[in-house]
């Protein structure tokens, strides 16, 4: 049997030890619960046991948890977001952290305007370039930025980057380092209606790196809920 309240409380020591160690550590971090592939049961497990904020990488996965799923929670949009599936999510994703492009950002503003809501969301930034599909690349970034000034019903808050997968250790950091500077300079574009209050980066392999790195929200699950029964 797993013992999610024990892995919460493990992963929340690292956190506590990896802010010890490095000047960049943010004060407040925010630990997204991912909980992609489990069931129902294990995440009512994790909320009672301290857990706000539950991270689903399919839109379809979330909507169907997201009503069985009693207490304070949040739910974090963390994977790839297919246009014609914004109209499912738009209503229930505090923040979603895979804003990568335009089309995207225009379906979000037509369905979030139609409700009248105001959607947070952390541009993806592909800086481990394995996936081609996700994340703009780092020389689009301040663009892509400027031009949601103009999207009322979206509100940027920060940065998110995947780490490389294939990495090991220590190999990490350079990316989290690069994101970290990118969030600096685009807070010196200071740019009206965006805030660059967030870098999401760090999954179980890698989020104590993440963290020295300036990372203030991680995402983690399998260190949490267990191995996943297949890789997403
Ligand atoms: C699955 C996933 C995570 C969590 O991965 P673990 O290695 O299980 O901690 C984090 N971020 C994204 C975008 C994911 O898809």
């Amino acid at each position: 049997m797993i013992d999610i309240a024990a892995n919460l409380k493990m992963v929340q020591e690292q956190i506590g030890r990896a802010q010890e160690n490095s000047v960049h550590a943010a004060k407040y971090i925010k630990l997204v619960a991912v909980s992609k592939t489990k069931p129902v049961s294990l995440l009512k497990e994790a909320v009672a046991a301290g857990a706000h904020d539950l991270g689903e990488n399919k839109v379809q996965e979330l909507v169907e948890k997201f009503d069985l799923v009693p207490g304070p929670v949040s739910w974090h949009l963390i994977g790839h977001l297919q246009t014609n599936k914004v109209k499912y999510m738009i209503d229930k994703v505090a923040l979603l952290h895979s804003l990568d492009r335009l089309e995207l950002a225009r379906e979000i503003q037509k369905r979030a305007a139609a409700k009248n809501i105001v959607l947070p969301a952390l541009v993806q930034v592909n800086l481990a370039k394995e996936d081609s599909k996700s994340g703009l690349m780092i020389e689009e970034v301040k663009d892509f930025m400027i031009a949601m000034q103009d999207f009322a019903n979206i509100h940027v808050e920060g940065l998110m980057t995947i780490g490389p997968l294939a990495a090991r250790g220590e190999e990490v950091r350079p990316v989290f380092r690069q994101l970290r500077e990118l969030k600096e300079q685009i807070c010196q574009m200071q740019l009206p209606k965006s805030e660059m209050k967030y870098l999401s980066m760090g999954m179980s392999g890698d989020y104590p790196i993440a963290i020295e790195e300036g990372a203030n929200i991680v995402r983690v699950g399998s260190a949490i809920f267990g191995a996943r029964n297949y890789a997403i």
